[in-house]
């Protein structure tokens, strides 16, 4: 684990967070932000800087992930729809390198993002 990694540190439980869902493979928190009335964060609990640096190897953690959102999507009362995003690299805007993916709900979204 890159201990100057921030998600690791909340995986390992040295910063706080509010975990809503956890197995062994990943962890949902919610985001210390949020940009919409529930904002959570799905990250794996192995280090992924990001789905750039993602290999064919976590092809089956990459898709736990989106169907753990859905499913928590759902306990989290968003079954009129949600949405899912990922930013990579400094032009996706991404400013956490370990993989996340956020999921946002509770209101409605537009469209393009910015
Ligand atoms: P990115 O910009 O990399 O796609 O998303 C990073 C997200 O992490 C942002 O939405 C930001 O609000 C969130 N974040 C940054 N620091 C913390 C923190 O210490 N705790 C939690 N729960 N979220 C954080
Ligand atoms: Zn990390």
């Amino acid at each position: 684990m890159p201990t100057n990694c921030l998600f690791c540190q909340i995986i390992a439980g040295q910063i706080p967070a509010t975990v809503v869902h956890r197995t062994e493979r990943l962890t949902a928190i919610r985001d210390i932000n949020p940009a919409a009335p529930t904002h959570l964060l799905l990250l794996p609990n192995e280090h992924i800087g990001s789905v750039a640096e993602a290999q064919p190897a976590h092809a089956a953690l990459l898709g736990e992930l989106l169907l753990t959102a859905a499913v928590v999507a759902q306990q989290q009362g968003l079954g009129g729809g949600y949405r899912l995003v990922i930013n990579t690299g400094a032009d996706g805007g991404q400013t956490v390198q370990h993989l996340h993916v956020h999921l946002l709900g509770g209101r409605a979204m537009r469209w393009p993002p910015g």
